[in-house]
């Protein structure tokens, strides 16, 4: 092989240049272990159970005060006694208020 450094032909094997005493076996070397093959590592996805818990609490916030407005709506508009009135008032009352009170929760997840 010839010198990188001075260009003078040396015999294959030869650590160092005959010439210049460049050392020769340093380019020889081949890199063998440059961990190429390092384990690539998978996003497992561990807040799923949040996610789930986030998607629960925001059905049940649009389908509870959801019922609760059905149920105040049905009761005000049978019009019959100022007592079903109220009830259809505490519904209507309530269901916003459980409507306030998820969105908070879901706000703090
Ligand atoms: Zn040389």
């Amino acid at each position: 092989m010839f010198c990188p450094e001075c260009g003078t032909e040396n015999p294959d094997g030869a650590r160092f240049c005959g010439n210049c005493r460049y050392e020769l076996n340093a380019l020889n070397e081949t890199p063998t272990d440059n961990h190429s093959n390092d384990v690539i590592e998978v996003d497992q996805g561990e807040s799923t159970v949040t996610d789930g818990m986030k998607y629960g609490i925001l059905a049940a916030s649009v389908f509870i005060p959801f019922i609760g407005l059905i149920m105040g709506i049905i009761y005000l508009a049978q019009n019959e006694s100022e007592e079903k009135k109220e009830v259809g008032k505490l519904w209507l009352y309530g269901s916003l208020g459980i409507m306030v009170v998820y969105f908070l929760i879901s706000g703090d997840l």
